[in-house]
């Protein structure tokens, strides 16, 4: 079936459009069509979202946020098949994982439905009969821009909390993934009760209004979740209207093995770790640290998990791993995997494009190298794909100093049976997320950011409020008797 993915601004599906396809990247295939915005579009949902704002049946009635809330999760549970369906072919993950996004994400809906009931403030009597009123507020104007490599789980973090808190929004989804944002959206958007200008959707396969949601002063806080490039970009361009900033950007992970280890039953978790929606995901495992003793037996038995992976459709009950999200990444990707072959120590697996029927698409199979010097190139820069580094370590130190290096801060795993190591370890190392004995554990209650260049703010979780609100101060002297 052909999907139409139209603009939604001040309660409207907007008709006047221009038109882009969205394509399979499994097969080359239309998917279906996308409106293709720009900054008139951006414009136009900000002036509405900045109204929606000014409605205090909207910013100060957390019962009807809650609701709204309820109803569009309820109305996902009820889509949820097609919707998944959707995901894979859109993007490519493998269907196991769009099903398991989707409920990922109605969960974290309701999860924030509840927190929309619960954003307390703090009273505090400074001196006899003088208090001050710490009232949490929504921030205003929140403008989202979400990625396309977890389109339901990243759109939510950021907009669930957005609606909890208050503000009011603008979405603007990657145009990789336009179709099914605008999908999982509509149920929410159709509701009744959503007064126009609450939630706004355009997308556009340009950056003029995701450029415009930067600059403007109308915007009150921006999300953002992509890359550090981008990120570091938009700071920069928000820095002039002084707007309050969510940046969840790059990340290379790191995977601490101790000598301790059971290496044959770690391998293939690692190898999963990193081939997670083919290698592009912030948080996938990009390089193994394992201890010198048993560095032989993991290479081994790391390139034959790595190998075992079964590539295909997504849609395809065998498929494991699907293609990367378009044929220019791929290029991008596979150029700087080559380069990483060309000058690593040892190359132990060498995947490349698979040949048959899985040429018409945008694959990759994994590369395993291993490699001592933690300075190179593919040991430092974020490459967005299945390719996996090894370097070995002597001791505890070394192996926090080798993960250490690094610009990056998001997430990284300890692996040993020992407990007090393990915690040792996890506090040693400068990141946002740090998992024992398993990797890409991400739950809509605990917040996830970066440390470094990784980012600003934290999403999931409690604190995501924080990011869309402000702190206000009220005094009043009132006097004692
Ligand atoms: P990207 O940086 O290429 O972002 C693309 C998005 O940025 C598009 O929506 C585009 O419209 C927008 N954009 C481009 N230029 C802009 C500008 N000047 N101003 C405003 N917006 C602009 O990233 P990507 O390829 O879409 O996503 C992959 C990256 O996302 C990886 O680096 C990955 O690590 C990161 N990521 C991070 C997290 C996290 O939680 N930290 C989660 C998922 C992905």
């Amino acid at each position: 079936m052909q999907q139409q993915a139209r603009h939604f601004i001040d309660g409207q599906w907007c008709d006047d459009s221009q038109w882009a396809d969205s394509l399979d990247p499994a097969n080359g295939e239309r998917v279906g069509r996308f409106a293709d915005g720009g900054e008139a579009q951006a414009r136009a949902a900000v002036e509405a979202a900045a109204r929606a704002f000014e409605n205090p049946q909207w910013s100060q009635n957390p019962r009807l946020r809650q609701q709204l809330m309820l109803d569009w999760a309820a109305a996902l549970k009820s889509r949820q098949e097609e919707l998944a369906s959707l995901l894979t072919r859109e993007n490519g993950k493998a269907l196991a994982q769009s099903r398991g996004e989707i409920g990922g994400a109605i969960s974290e809906i309701l999860y924030y439905a509840g927190l929309a009931r619960h954003n307390p403030g703090h009273v505090l009597e400074v001196a006899p009969g003088e208090f001050s009123t710490m009232l949490r507020e929504p921030a205003g104007v929140a403008g989202l821009i979400i990625p396309w490599n977890a389109p339901a789980v990243l759109l939510v973090r950021a907009l669930a909390p957005a609606l909890a808190a208050g503000c009011t929004c603008v979405v603007k989804p990657a145009p990789q993934t336009a179709l099914f944002n605008a999908a999982f959206l509509a149920p929410l958007l159709d509701l009744p009760d959503l007064a126009p200008g609450v939630v706004n959707l355009f997308a556009e396969t340009g950056h003029a209004g995701a450029a415009y949601l930067v600059a403007t002063p109308k915007v009150d806080v921006l999300s953002f979740t992509g890359s550090t490039a981008t990120g570091t970009r938009i700071m920069q361009d928000a820095a002039p209207t002084m707007k309050k900033l969510s940046l969840e950007l790059g990340g290379k992970s790191c995977c601490l093995v101790l000598e301790d280890a059971d290496v044959a039953a770690v391998a293939p978790k690692l190898a999963a770790a990193a081939t997670i929606i083919s290698g592009q995901q912030c948080t996938a495992a990009r390089r193994v640290l394992v201890h010198a003793s048993r560095a032989v037996e993991m290479k081994q038995a790391l390139a034959a998990a790595l190998a075992e992976i079964r590539l295909g459709h997504g849609l395809e009950a065998a498929t494991q791993m699907g293609p990367l999200i378009d044929e220019r990444s791929r290029d991008q990707v596979e150029q700087r995997i080559r380069e990483a072959q060309d000058s690593c120590d040892e190359v132990l697996l060498a995947g490349g494009r698979p040949s048959g029927a899985l040429k018409r698409g945008a694959f990759l199979a994994p590369t395993l190298i291993a490699h001592q010097d933690s300075g190179a190139f593919f040991c430092q820069e974020e490459i967005f794909g299945p390719l996996l580094v090894l370097e070995t370590f002597e001791d505890e130190a070394e192996a926090v100093r080798r993960a250490n290096h690094t610009e990056f801060g998001l997430s990284a795993s300890v692996w040993t049976r020992d407990g007090a190591r393990a915690l040792r370890l996890a506090r040693a190392l400068r990141n946002g997320t740090v998992w024992i004995n398993d990797h890409n554990k991400l739950f809509a209650e605990a917040e996830t950011g970066g440390y470094r260049r990784s980012g600003l703010g934290r999403l999931h979780g409690y604190d995501a409020l924080l990011d869309f609100t402000e702190l206000k101060h009220v005094y009043q002297n009132v006097g004692s008797l």
